[in-house]
């Protein structure tokens, strides 16, 4: 569509004064207001008036323009607007009405929107997966109007105030000038539908609110944090486009004596001082069940064993982790006065504690026994 010329645009002569193109500008404005004027084509008439003056009542512009015309050297910026500092004239509309600049097209399919559940499951469930269910509350598409809205047997019709476009031009005056702003269309919201008779199940929404059961895998090996994309569980589409995605983070719940690192897991394995000392063969529990432990004669607190495999299988499938024991040698508490009595003749029998920790109870005791 070629373009037609400013000045024919606003009626007025090419030698036209500023005050005779502000008039014609006032004048053709008012009667193309498309919120005043329902005619079919009078927004893109509007939107014509609106450029036409936006350039002939700026004198820079107004002269590139009677040198140059349409295609003049600043092509698409009207020459001010690109050198100072902003993109052009989409970019001056966002930046002086916050956001709002060209929507596309609110009659396009448009994907729905991702939802996010946080599911708490527990430290086995996560390790070995499971099936599950879970119920959400999540917006279905209508069945009664099976998405539009409208009453079945009618249909939305057009919006006339934006002819379906969803959106309005208003010109506003700004510090730098006459603005045109586009904002959404109050009569339909930007929809640039009317619904005359509205759904009675969702009261014209399209959609209404459900609590949805959902089938959920959760995949073996999962860790805390990690999440599962469910396709197509999201909100609904937008005329007729796809639904969105349900995205599920898995919140994993300690367990009371294992912990995890990845795929291995850790176990604080609880010794006394003479099993630590003389070694000894214990069971000792993994997710997978007991497995049979040697404890070498010995053994230190801190000391830390491996049980090949009996970790957590990899959810991605590399391999499966370990299972590490972590010795904790306890320390007898509440003695008897038995016990108190062989730990001193076993400590009399017993080799020095190091010579940098200086002397003790203990080596008192034994130099005493000995007569030194
Ligand atoms: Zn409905
Ligand atoms: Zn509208």
């Amino acid at each position: 569509m070629s373009k037609r010329d400013y000045y024919e645009v606003l009626g007025v002569s090419k030698s036209a004064s500023k005050d005779e193109i502000k008039k014609a500008y006032r004048k053709l404005s008012k009667q193309y207001h498309p919120d005043l004027n329902k005619e079919a084509g009078a927004d893109e008439k509007f939107k014509e008036i609106a450029e036409a003056y936006e350039v002939l009542s700026d004198d820079s512009k107004r002269a590139q323009y009677d040198q140059f015309g349409h295609d003049g050297p600043s092509q698409g910026g009207f020459g001010g607007f690109g050198g100072s500092g902003f993109g052009g004239f989409e970019d001056i509309f966002s930046s002086f009405f916050g956001g709002g600049s060209r929507r596309s097209d609110p009659n396009a399919p448009r994907k729905g929107d991702d939802l996010q559940y946080r599911m708490n499951i527990s430290f086995e469930d996560a390790v070995f997966g499971k099936q599950t269910e879970i119920e959400i509350p999540k917006e279905e598409t209508c069945d009664t109007c099976h998405g539009s809205g409208a009453k079945p047997g009618t249909s939305p019709k057009t919006c006339s105030t934006c002819n379906g476009s969803g959106e309005v031009n208003q010109a506003v005056d700004t510090p730098f000038g006459r603005m045109v702003n586009r904002r959404t269309c109050s009569t339909c919201r930007g929809t640039g539908k009317i619904i005359t008779d509205k759904c009675s199940s969702c009261h014209g929404a399209g959609t209404v609110q459900k609590r949805k059961k959902i089938k959920v895998t959760i995949p073996a090996g999962v860790d805390d944090g990690q999440q599962l994309r469910v396709s197509g569980q999201g909100e609904p589409g937008i005329n007729g486009g796809p639904a969105g995605d349900l995205y599920i983070v898995f919140n994993v719940k300690n367990h009371p004596y294992f912990e995890r690192d990845g795929d291995d897991i850790y176990y604080e394995l609880k010794l006394t001082f003479p099993q630590a000392a003389l070694g000894d063969e214990i069971e000792v529990p993994t997710i997978h069940g007991k497995v049979k432990l040697k404890i070498p004669a010995g053994t230190q607190s801190g000391a830390q064993f491996r049980i090949k495999d009996k970790g957590v299988k990899n959810v991605h499938g590399y391999g499966t982790g370990h299972q590490y024991v972590i010795v904790k040698v306890m320390t007898p508490t509440k003695l008897t006065e038995k016990q108190k009595q062989l730990l001193r003749d076993f400590a009399e029998i017993s080799g020095d504690i190091p010579e940098e920790q200086g002397s003790s109870l203990f080596d008192k005791i034994k130099k005493t026994f000995k007569g030194e």
